[in-house]
């Protein structure tokens, strides 16, 4: 398997106002391309240091990304870097220079003086066109190791890594032995961590070359499963090993995988939604509006969303939601009647086919000893029955944790309940 390193340029990447996210998907095209990332390093817009960086990490790895610092503003010294440590003196390119007046023509400007600077490359690099903003990067050969230079704005880099880099990183490829990482991750929800692990570590095999992953977020418990294989006859009978583990996993989990891959469960609860032809209405307490914000992060959502209500107050939830003052006085906000009736009122209120609503507290203060910080009650209302008879459900959660993850939990447990729903009523008649 072949190393890699990522080397991410930028001093604010180091003073704490930002995060270095290009990693992220860098590491996941690296991964896809079969080279296995080893190290990242972050360094500020120091020449000194990046060519410190730089060498240690072309003698350790034979593919290196640096991203960042390729802009005109003069802390911008990847490419001095780059020549300083490879001995590759910079020139003008016409390339690069054309390709960056080509992409600010289409803006309607001509480069500036400082933008001039983008169009000096290495001496011997091969220019990546940047598709979506000025600042071309470059790929060269240096003793063993392949490096490329990125820009940091994230859409840049992952455009320009999907475009020039990674053709490039698979043509390498193709020229030695094949060996690529299958790796396949299935979102859960409802297992606690440890619990999960005790569930499916008999079904992984203790080889080196599977590796099982658990990491836990307030959306549940991520189970990665990662596999190098290689493209002859040992990697054939490994490959098949791999799905077989796959398979008994995924049968184990069941209904606590909500998702798989990239999928999320606003996705999927959308699916479920369309295939089923049928439209939603929220009615938001304690989530402020989360639960439709991460609904509509989906395109198209708006073939499934009808509205949401963000109903903070007792007075909000009569007036907007014809939630009965009585229960309310009788049981109090958080609970589950209230939690039905706020269902109901938005499914009524907006004639929508499915009413979700969650009613929660999420502290740090409010709690009480009958209701503690983290109690949740969620509710679900639709106009038809299903096979259990029932056209409507509640459920309370506790849920521990910040307010924002408490939030986000409600937000989770809410849009769970809405998807275990719809697959278990099966096809319904459309209102
Ligand atoms: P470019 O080469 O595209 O000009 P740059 O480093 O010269 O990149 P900056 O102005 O420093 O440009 O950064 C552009 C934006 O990209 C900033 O908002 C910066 O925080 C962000 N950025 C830079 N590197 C990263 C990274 N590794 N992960 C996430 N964001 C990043
Ligand atoms: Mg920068």
């Amino acid at each position: 398997m072949r190393r890699g390193e990522i080397i991410a340029i930028g001093s604010e990447l180091l003073l704490g106002g930002r995060l270095d996210t290009n990693s992220i998907f860098l590491s996941d095209g690296l991964a896809e391309a079969g080279v296995e990332v080893r190290f990242k390093t972050v360094v500020g817009d120091v020449e000194e240091d990046i060519v410190a960086v730089l060498r240690t990490a072309a003698r350790r790895a034979e593919v290196v990304l640096l991203t960042g610092g390729l802009g005109p503003t003069s802390d911008d010294c990847t490419r001095e870097a780059v020549a300083c440590a490879t001995g590759r003196p910079l020139r003008r390119r016409a390339g690069a220079v054309a390709g960056m007046a080509k992409q600010l023509a289409a803006w309607g400007r001509t480069p500036s003086a400082a933008q001039q600077r983008q169009g000096l490359i290495p001496a011997g690099a091969e220019v990546l066109a940047n598709q979506v903003g000025s600042a071309p990067g470059f790929a060269l050969r240096w003793q063993r190791a392949l490096i490329a230079a990125l820009p940091g704005v994230p859409a840049e880099a992952e455009r320009m890594f999907a475009l020039s880099l990674a053709p490039m990183l698979r043509r390498a490829m193709a020229s030695e032995t094949a060996e690529r990482i299958e790796r396949l991750t299935l979102h859960t929800l409802g297992l606690p961590e440890s619990e999960l692990e005790q569930a499916i570590s008999g079904l992984v095999p203790r080889i080196g070359w599977i590796r099982l992953g658990l990491l836990a977020s307030p959306l549940g418990v991520t189970v990665s499963l990662t596999a190098t294989v290689s493209d002859n006859r040992l990697g054939q009978k490994r490959f098949g090993q791999f799905g077989e583990v796959l398979r008994n996993i995924r049968k184990k989990l069941g209904r606590h995988i909500y998702a798989e891959g990239p999928d999320t469960m606003e996705q999927v609860v959308g699916r479920e939604l369309t295939s089923r032809g049928l439209v939603l209405a929220l009615a938001e307490s304690c989530t402020g509006g989360l639960i439709g914000h991460r609904l509509t992060q989906v395109a198209g959502s708006s073939a499934y969303l009808d509205r949401g209500v963000v109903c903070y107050s007792n007075r909000a939830k009569t007036e907007l939601l014809d939630v009965p003052e009585r229960l309310l006085i009788r049981h109090g906000a958080v609970s589950a009647p209230v939690a039905a009736a706020m269902a109901k009122g938005i499914r009524l209120r907006s004639q929508a086919s499915v009413g979700l609503s969650v009613t929660g507290i999420a502290g740090p203060g409010g709690g009480a000893a009958k209701k503690p910080v983290g109690l949740v009650y969620v509710g679900l209302d639709t106009y038809q029955k299903n096979g259990t008879g029932k056209a409507s459900t509640t459920q309370a959660f506790h849920f521990h944790g910040s307010r924002e993850t408490i939030k986000l939990r409600a937000s989770q447990a809410a849009l769970n309940l809405l998807r275990e729903w719809l697959i278990a009523t099966g096809p319904l008649d459309r209102p």
